[in-house]
């Protein structure tokens, strides 16, 4: 791929799987290993862009950069720390919409590795199964938590969950700024992406409306 080809695919930020691209390889080396490694390759970064690395203040980057990506950031990449989800028999029968919203978003764009931060809110109209709030939060910190594009992590969120509560009634939608558009390129402060993703009942438009408007009424 050219240098332009790179470009051009940051600054339209494509992505080509639902899935996250992950090596074969990508879990061989345990987590204390990769913050070794990475703290190596960032010292060599730094010391390229002509930081001294001798200082106090700049000492300890290197290590707390490598920390950052391999445990917070990027936890989300290893699927044993998915969180257990558990579902519950739907014994109360409750079968209208239940929406969960201004889910904190807290993620990186896979382009530029700079942040994307905002809300999701998130649907679903039971059928034989529920699922206890805090986990539709916990499975939305744990797919923003890799390297991502807005699309990609609304879907990734959108099957699991039709999958575990086995029905394609759910809705994902994500507003969302991103600081490789307000802070670099065409540095564009005020401008936020929306991205949408549905199945089942969601597909009229009457439902998805409905569900609209009860995040508009909620966000007070
Ligand atoms: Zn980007």
């Amino acid at each position: 791929m050219d240098k332009k080809q790179i470009e051009s695919i940051g600054d339209n930020h494509i992505s080509f799987n639902t899935k996250t691209p992950l090596l074969k390889t990508a879990f061989d080396k345990s987590d204390d290993e990769k913050v070794k490694n990475i703290e190596f390759h960032f010292s060599k970064i730094m010391t390229e862009l002509g930081l001294d690395l001798s200082d106090d203040s700049l000492s300890g980057t290197p290590y707390r950069f490598a920390k950052m990506y391999v445990k917070e950031l990027f936890y989300g990449l290893n699927p044993k720390n998915k969180p257990k989800l558990s579902v519950f028999e739907n014994k109360y029968g409750y079968r209208k919409m239940l929406v969960e919203q201004n889910i904190t978003i807290d993620s990186s764009c896979e382009h530029h590795f700079l942040p994307i931060t905002g809300y999701a809110h998130i649907a679903y109209i039971p059928k034989n199964k529920v699922i206890g709030l805090s986990k539709i939060n916990r499975l939305v910190d744990y797919y923003a938590h890799r390297p991502q594009v807005q699309e990609r992590l609304s879907m990734q969120i959108l099957l699991d969950l039709q999958d575990i509560l086995e029905t394609e009634d759910v809705i994902v939608m994500i507003c969302a700024k991103h600081l490789c558009v307000s802070s670099r390129g065409i540095k564009d402060k005020n401008s936020s992406t929306t991205t949408i993703e549905y199945g089942g009942v969601f597909e009229k438009e009457d439902i998805r409306n409905n569900f609209f408007k009860i995040i508009d009424n909620a966000n007070l």
